[in-house]
């Protein structure tokens, strides 16, 4: 991978990171402005279907965050771009879409095979 690519790249992964840092941040806000309106009988069911979908969303988001920086320690590592599972290297075209991904799309695909969930392509 040439620099200009990792350059680029790595642009890319802190522009996400800052992308799910005000997410979390907004859905934060959110939360409270709805804790702190009255709640009526009925919306207190809302409510929890609200609070265990934030759960899940910060769940993925922290996911996608760890990832990221696992992605940008990889860079300074120079192991940035590498397959944690067959050692080869992830595609360019991968990494432009799914630039924090920590595999290649052979093993991720088998994996989310196993999981028996769809995969996620490229
Ligand atoms: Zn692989």
């Amino acid at each position: 991978m040439g620099e200009k690519d990792l350059i680029h790249l790595k642009q890319l992964l802190l522009k996400k990171r800052r992308e799910i840092f005000d997410r979390l941040r907004g859905l934060e806000s959110d939360w409270q402005a709805l804790s702190e309106r009255d709640i009526e009988r009925e919306e207190e069911a809302q409510k929890m279907d609200l609070a265990s979908l934030f759960d899940q969303l910060e769940e993925l988001d922290r996911q996608e965050l760890d990832d990221i920086e696992l992605a940008l320690t990889k860079i300074v590592n120079v192991t940035y771009g590498i397959c944690e599972k067959c050692r080869k290297p992830v595609t360019l075209e991968r990494l432009e879409v799914l630039p924090a991904t920590r595999f290649c799309r052979k093993c991720a695909f088998k994996m989310e095979e196993k999981q028996k969930k769809p995969a996620i392509l490229p």
